[in-house]
């Protein structure tokens, strides 16, 4: 059982900054949890204490029902792959995968089983005797993956096993490095800046912000439902849209006003709010329409962009421009007039006030 548990986490460089900032976070056993956020947002930080090669100022660290925050690496039961290889040029592919199993003692025969399996599981049966000069990027970082996860850890810690590869190689060895990890079933936190990977790879994703975790769930729960317009525009590929707009009460009903064009707003979303909202909507969860039609945002089609599947339109609605994916048959001309309606049931509000979602319940 390797469910791990980090209690209050703080990590704190210097006299201020707050690297890891009291973060409560529980993964349980064999769930594959991806850290994402930007740069400098504590990801490493957060799982170098998982890791014990950092200290935190606060907080524990629980594997399983032990507590290990007193514990140095090696008594962690964990194994990590790091974003360069780090596996040794001088020694040959099997070699690099026994070297952790060797310096356990363990005796030979287990040696040469455990690897024979995990070079199998990774596929690098045909490459044992090569050095590391003689294989690819793609085999390299296998080899890293497979000398972490010959020792059986408890805990898989990834910190951008990808960010090295080219982007096909990536693509691919994303999918293997999912299934090998559904296969292994072993408790893995992976960290990333990658939001496809992040949603490509992970059962649950922590998103973070300046150290803490602004937002945890399923990949589809936090693309779909973000709770603040960060999480809405870091994750998805055009970001989340935001339109923003003055609230109108009159007689019971509630609309928002963006430039001339109103759209409805729930009773509950406007007892929640001020004079201003943010409209949120994925640009694949707004209809467009060439005709033109009275219960519809009119826009004007600015770029035109053929993505092979798709067409991605910008189009311009008053001052504010929004992103929209549409059939590739979609007749969009740039400078056209077009019609858009957000589908009701994909909107998210937002309170332009604190940047976080205002929730029906
Ligand atoms: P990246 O994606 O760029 O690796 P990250 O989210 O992993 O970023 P961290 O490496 O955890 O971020 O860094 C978090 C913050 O802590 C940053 O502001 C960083 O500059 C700072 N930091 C990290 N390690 C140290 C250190 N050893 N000494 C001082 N500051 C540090």
């Amino acid at each position: 059982m390797a469910e791990i548990r980090l209690e209050g986490v703080t990590k704190i460089f210097g006299s201020k900054v707050r690297a890891v900032d009291q973060v409560d976070l529980t993964i349980a056993d064999q769930e594959f949890m991806v850290l994402l956020g930007p740069s400098g947002c504590g990801k490493t930080t957060l799982m170098r204490v998982v890791a014990g090669l950092e200290y935190p100022d606060g907080g524990r660290v629980m594997i399983g029902d032990r507590d290990v925050t007193d514990l140095p690496p090696r008594r962690r039961q964990i194994a990590m792959v790091f974003q360069s290889y780090a596996v040794f040029p001088h020694l040959s592919v099997f070699e690099n995968i026994a070297f952790g199993l060797r310096m356990g003692r363990i005796a030979k025969p287990e040696v040469q089983r455990r690897v024979g399996a995990v070079a199998e599981l990774v596929q690098l049966s045909p490459y044992l005797e090569r050095y590391p000069a003689q294989l690819s990027g793609g085999q390299r970082q296998r080899v890293a993956v497979a000398r972490a996860i010959v020792m059986e850890p408890a805990v898989l810690l990834m910190d951008e096993p990808l960010s090295n590869l080219d982007a096909l190689l990536r693509l691919n060895f994303r999918a293997e490095l999912k299934k090998l990890v559904a296969e292994l079933r072993t408790t893995t936190i992976y960290v990333t800046h990658d939001q496809v990977e992040a949603l490509s790879l992970g059962d649950r994703i922590a998103v973070m912000r300046e150290g803490k975790i602004v937002q945890c769930g399923t990949p589809m729960d936090v693309y779909d439902r973000p709770h603040t317009e960060f999480v809405g525009s870091f994750i998805g590929n055009p970001p989340m849209n935001f339109v923003r707009g003055r609230l109108e009460r009159a007689n019971g009903a509630s609309r928002i006003a963006i430039g001339e064009q109103r759209l409805a707003v729930p009773a509950a979303i406007a007892a929640k709010l001020e004079n201003e909202l943010v409209v949120g909507i994925r640009a694949e969860n707004i209809e467009a329409t060439p005709d033109a039609a009275t219960d519809a945002l009119q826009a004007q089609v600015q770029v035109v962009e053929p993505l092979g599947s798709h067409l991605l339109l910008t189009a311009s609605v008053g001052d504010q421009e929004l992103k929209i994916q549409t059939r590739t048959d979609f007749p969009a001309q740039p400078n056209a007039p077009i019609w858009l309606r957000p589908e009701s049931d994909k909107i998210r509000w937002f309170d332009p006030r604190t940047g976080t979602e205002v929730s029906l319940t």
